[in-house]
C-alpha cells in the first residue's frame, strides 16, 4: 500500500504538530479507499491523553464521531490517524501499537526541536502483532 498525501495536508500536519510541541498532536487522514490510499482532508483532533502529552496522544471519542460524520458527508473515510513524536523518531511505540487498529494508515511525524523533521507511515498487521512501514508519496 501506498499513502499519497498532497504538499499542502502534510504541510497542515507539520505546522499542527508544531504548534502543539512539545506534546504530540493528533488527527485523522480522510480520504477515499482503493489501491492506493489518497488523502484528500487533515482534521485536527485533541490529545486528550493524560499529562505529560509529551510521549503519547489520545484522541478524543467526540472528536472520531465527528471527523466521521464530516468524512461520510463527503462520501469520504477515515483513512488512518496522524500523530506527532516530538523530540523522538517517528517509528510507532509499544503503546501506539497496543492502541492501533488493523487497516488504517498512521501517520508519524518527527518534531525536532520544535521544528518538523521527517515522517513515516506504518500499518498494523493484520493479528495486531507489529506495525509494518508503508510508503508515503508526496504530491
Ligand atoms: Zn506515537
Amino acid at each position: 500500500m501506498t499513502l499519497h498525501i498532497p504538499r499542502r495536508l502534510l504541510d497542515d500536519i507539520a505546522a499542527h504538530a508544531s504548534e502543539t510541541y512539545p506534546e504530540e498532536c493528533c488527527g485523522f487522514l480522510v480520504g477515499s479507499t482503493g489501491d492506493d490510499c489518497t488523502v484528500q482532508r487533515v482534521i485536527r483532533a485533541k490529545n486528550v491523553a493524560p499529562e505529560p502529552r509529551t510521549t503519547r496522544y489520545t484522541i478524543d471519542p467526540l472528536d472520531i464521531i465527528v471527523a466521521e460524520k464530516k468524512a461520510s458527508t463527503g462520501g469520504k473515510v477515515i483513512l488512518g490517524y496522524y500523530h506527532s513524536h516530538p523530540d523522538h523518531p517517528c517509528v510507532p511505540s509499544e503503546f501506539d501499537r497496543s492502541h492501533a487498529w488493523p487497516s488504517y494508515s498512521y501517520f508519524i511525524m518527527r518534531v525536532f526541536l520544535g521544528e518538523p523533521a521527517d515522517f513515516r507511515s506504518w500499518r498494523l498487521t493484520e493479528e495486531g502483532v507489529r506495525f509494518i512501514q508503508e510508503d508515503v508519496q508526496v504530491e
